[in-house]
């Protein structure tokens, strides 16, 4: 027996190739592989000639490990930028660079080499360093390949490379010759477990327990002086400090001119046991110690010294303790009253122990009287007797100490001599390097510096300070988030001169000759220009071999001192300084972005022609951000940006940190093995970035079920496509059935508020309206509306093609729309799109929609108007629940309704009674006339829900046809077609079109 065919078999169910199952982590690799054989970011770049071009610049990681989630996040953004701006029609080459200079690597180098290492060149030692970052270069490089991001990943950058090198040494000779370097022993953080100057950036913050000590300075000139009162007393006075081991260094004592200071007489209670002077002397108050503290924290540090009931004898202005004399508590030497404003009335004694050697401000202060900045305590901070202060024989315990190991000892010493007054631990926040995390000290040692005061012509050819003229240029910046601006401003304006020199290899050597007369450096432009010739051709290490001497010509002579013996300087220029001039060695030096920077920094073309947008974390405001400024304004006189968008901290889900030991860590390389790189990619765009972003195993589940829905969204779209060809059947706009030029409208207007979102980098509302707009919109509205057209007419009916064609321009959009994200996914979507002329081998070859292409009209009207009869589709499927609640009906379709509605509201109705049908999905809807029962007049859109609800009614009833075999509408004109029983007219007719004849009966047996 042949069997009947079914009548199921004649409904036109979606049929993709496109599949729900995304297997993301097994396809995504052989996406690359395809995007690597199509040569697309050459293809790309090919396809932006001639357009404007969008500068990103890439901030270069540091390439010493595997890319942690913020790099992942760091990645993203750009390449949403990138691909945003290249689909939007800028041509925008995008080359990633990697920092690859400085300690980090240097340390772990050192590690792996250990005692070998002494033994090596220095050429040898940097080979190895050279090693090591470029093995984390290709696995960063890899890793963000991974995760979809475009770019020049065959030649990225890299401060490493020779001709980057040639750069940054260029740039620094610039600031050389044009007078912006000097020498100077100056205390800068330094490091003593790591024998280096720290920058301002790599000192951390972190808690250290410190001795807190209160010690008693003698005055050794005349008390007379201060106040009459005073005549023939002891007087001292008392400092406070938390680091007892830079009393050696001690060399003044600091007061507030403006302060009040009082001198008290103490009576200190009698220690039981102690050695205790004769009790007649005791009572004998002529011989009592007189301290002098500053009058506002006398009660404190009277209780903190337990200097007993005190008597105010004398109080003065701070003014006139300027060059009195003190003796020092342990060492032979004068000591110095001096005059500071920073000294504060908040915590210690108001007078402040100095040291210029180390401290900031101590050592301008000690600029001003004359003191001795010298520092005696060695790279590594053992501690060294200033021979002139302690003349005798036996060196004192602390001699050759630690700093930290001397701090008991020296407590000790004032003990013992009377010196020391009170006494406690104190824990407090203290700088720590960002390295190895030991806490740091200031050390004034040689270094080069870059002075902020440098006078400098602006473009108007005024005079002023390279200081004033970055904070100028930091003005013209578009900041984003706008406070930004406040705090590169601050930081610029309040940060002292720039050590640009650290006493490291691994990285751009200071490339100077120095005199050994009077060690100041040669500064000769063709030399220069030579050893720069010699980076390009050797990289760095050149400076390293014996053959770097013959660079300087026999016979050379000092400028200053016409000494004939010169020596070439070790120390290597801060890391920020390398990374700081990428706009020189990257944007104006790379052939592919050189034309374009240039035209950029000479400001040619309508203002804003060109953007050049730096994109990173806000830990950059006093790194790259900064650092970049002050070369370029330096060195060009403007900033080497025009836009600057800094990112959040990614956190875990409850606002802490990742670290390894909370275990709270999310892996973007992980993600993307498991679920996806696409899923690390959804996430990107889930978080607004601008904020600190929580990231867990959970938020990436969540984008990953999202990831789903949005796929089985794409799916449906494909599948609904099915055997529709545009250049043959699409609709043209005028024909659409109302309902689709509704969804064209939306998506009209979506497509205009994602393009301005893309322009505003709001990639988290592109993300929320697109979820949006395909679970509520499409999933839940539209493509459920449709399924009865879709599968019950005829294949080539005019409805049905209407409804295709909205779903083509919809995918057509949709695709493009997303692409910068879902950059996998968008590109899969695209391969299975019908087939059109012209159309690009990839998604990320085409531009984004035109919204007027999408739809040609205003789509606010008409929306508006369907806004209303969505609100009236919301009410009957209240109603249709209520009846299938009380049991009145099974499924929608088994119901038919009749809505009366009064004035503008019925004749809105009635303009679209064909489709109200398909609306509100039921068997057939009647609409009448009411007599309006409130005084509503005017205009029926724009009701309130609540108010068209009691304006309007809708009588709900069972279905009063029969229930179609094929399309299950309850129809009143169902018949038998061949065998097949109940057959609908409508359907009757669509098979009749599609040519399928009513199959015979089974005749005989
Ligand atoms: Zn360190
Ligand atoms: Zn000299
Ligand atoms: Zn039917």
């Amino acid at each position: 027996m042949s069997s009947a065919p079914e009548l199921k078999a004649t409904l036109t169910l979606p049929q993709t190739a496109f599949p729900m199952k995304a297997n993301l982590p097994q396809n995504e690799p052989l996406r690359l592989k395809r995007w690597a054989s199509l040569r697309l970011y050459e293809e790309l770049r090919k396809a932006g000639q001639g357009r404007p071009v969008y500068l990103l610049h890439d901030g270069p990681p540091y390439a010493n490990g595997p890319i942690h989630l913020g790099h992942a996040l760091n990645k993203g953004l750009k390449d949403f930028v990138v691909k945003s701006k290249t689909m939007a029609g800028y041509d925008t080459p995008y080359v990633p660079g990697y920092d690859c200079h400085g300690l980090p690597i240097e340390i772990k180098v050192d590690e792996k080499l250990g005692h070998k290492k002494l033994t090596m060149p220095v050429p040898a030692v940097l080979e190895a360093c050279r090693a090591y970052a470029q093995k984390y270069v290709d696995l960063q490089t890899e890793q963000f390949e991974r995760i979809g991001c475009f770019g020049r990943w065959q030649t990225p950058y890299k401060t490493m490379a020779r001709s980057y090198e040639a750069r940054t040494l260029e740039g620094f000779y610039r600031f050389l010759e044009k007078g912006f370097v000097y020498r100077g022993l100056k205390p800068v953080y330094w490091c003593i477990h790591d024998r280096t100057a720290l920058a301002e950036a790599e000192v951390e913050y972190e808690n250290h327990t410190s001795p807190s000590v209160y010690v008693r300075y003698r005055l050794t000139s005349d008390p007379a002086d201060l106040a009459p009162a005073l005549a023939g007393r002891d007087v001292s006075t008392i400092i406070w400090t938390t680091t007892p081991w830079t009393l050696p260094a001690s060399m003044a004592v600091a007061f507030h001119p403006d302060f009040e200071y009082v001198a008290l007489e103490a009576n200190p209670p009698q220690m039981p046991g102690a050695p205790s002077l004769p009790q007649a002397r005791v009572r004998d108050h002529e011989t009592q110690p007189v301290y002098i503290v500053a009058a506002e924290l006398a009660g404190q540090v009277a209780d903190a010294c337990k200097l007993g009931p005190t008597k105010e004898l004398a109080r003065f202005k701070g003014a006139v303790l300027d060059r009195v004399t003190f003796q020092h508590p342990f060492l032979d030497r004068t000591i110095l009253g001096v005059l500071a404003t920073y000294v504060t009335a908040d915590t210690g004694t108001g007078a402040v122990h100095t040291a210029p050697s180390h401290g900031a401000d101590d050592f301008y202060t000690g600029q001003k009287y004359g003191l001795d900045p010298t520092s005696r305590v060695d790279a590594g901070g053992h501690i060294h007797v200033d021979p002139a202060a302690w003349p005798q024989v036996n060196p004192p315990a602390f001699d050759r100490m630690k700093v930290w190991a001397a701090n008991p000892v020296i407590v000790a010493m004032l003990e013992e001599r009377g010196a020391l007054l009170g006494g406690a631990q104190l824990e407090h926040s203290y700088p720590h390097c960002w390295r190895c995390h030991h806490p740091v000290i200031f050390r004034a040692t040689e270094q080069w510096f870059i002075s902020l005061e440098t006078p400098i012509k602006s473009a108007q050819n005024e005079e002023k300070t390279f200081r004033q003229l970055a904070i100028e240029e930091i003005d013209k910046v578009v900041w984003d988030p706008a406070w930004g601006k406040e705090r590169i401003t601050n930081m610029i304006a309040t940060r002292p001169d720039w050590c640009i020199s650290r006493q490291r290899i691994w990285g751009v050597p200071i490339a100077v000759f120095m005199c050994e007369g009077c060690n100041q450096p040669i500064i000769d432009a063709a030399l220069n220009r030579k050893i720069v010739d010699l980076f390009e051709r050797e990289g760095a290490e050149a400076w390293h071999l014996p053959a770097s001497d013959g660079l300087l010509a026999p016979g050379t002579k000092c400028g200053h001192c016409g000494g004939t013996a010169f020596r070439k300087e070790t120390d290597i220029l801060d890391v920020w300084f390398d990374s700081g001039v990428s706009w020189l060695a990257v944007c104006e030096s790379d052939p592919d972005l050189s034309a374009a920077y240039k035209s950029f920094q000479s400001g040619h073309g309508p203002k804003r022609a060109l953007e050049v947008l730096y994109l990173e974390g806000g830990d950059q405001h006093r790194g790259w951000f900064h650092s970049s400024l002050l070369t370029s304004v330096a060195l060009r006189g403007r900033a080497p940006y025009s836009h600057v968008a800094t990112a959040g901290w990614t956190l875990d889900e409850q606002g802490r940190a990742m670290s390894k030991s909370l275990g709270n860590g999310v892996d973007p390389v992980d993600i993307a093995n498991r679920m996806g790189g696409e899923i690390v990619r959804l996430w990107v765009a889930s978080v607004d970035f601008r904020e600190d972003m929580a990231a867990s195993e959970n938020l990436m589940q969540r984008c990953a079920e999202l990831y789903k829905k949005l796929r089985n969204t794409f799916r449906f779209l494909l599948g609904n496509l099915n055997g529709f060809d545009p250049a043959r059947d699409r609709v043209a706009e005028s024909e659409l059935v109302p309902l689709d030029r509704y969804m064209l409208a939306r998506t009209r207007e979506l497509t205009e508020k994602i393009l301005g979102w893309y322009e505003a980098f709001e990639f988290h509302r592109v993300y929320q309206a697109v979820n949006e707009f395909a679970i509520v919109d499409l999933s839940a509205f539209y493509l459920d509306a449709l399924k009865d057209r879709m599968y019950t007419f005829a294949l080539t009916s005019q409805a049905r093609r209407s409804a295709q064609t909205v779903l083509w321009q919809i995918t057509e959009a949709l695709v493009r729309l997303v692409a910068p994200i879902l950059t996998f996914t968008a590109d899969e979507v695209w391969e299975q799109l019908p087939p059109v002329d012209g159309r690009e081998a990839s998604v990320h070859l085409a531009r984004f929609p035109k919204p007027e292409e999408v739809f040609s009209e205003n789509p606010a009207k008409l929306i508006e108007e369907w806004m209303t009869l969505l609100q009236i589709r919301d009410l009957v499927l209240l109603d249709l629940e209520g009846e299938r609640q009380a049991k009145r009906i099974g499924k929608s379709l088994e119901a038919d309704l009749e809505i009366s509605a009064p004035g503008d509201l019925f004749d809105l109705l009635q303009r679209h009674a064909d489709g109200l049908k398909e609306l509100f999905n039921v068997s057939a809807v009647k609409v009448v006339r009411a007599e309006p029962r409130l005084a509503v007049q005017g205009k029926a859109v724009g009701f309130k829900h609540s108010l068209l609800s009691s304006v309007i009614e809708i009588n709900p009833s069972p279905a009063s046809g029969s229930k179609c075999a094929r399309c299950w509408n309850f129809m009143p004109d169902t018949a038998d077609y061949g065998i097949w029983q109940n057959v609908c007219g409508r359907c009757r007719l669509a098979l009749k079109e599609m040519g399928i004849a009513p199959p015979k009966p089974e005749t005989g047996q």
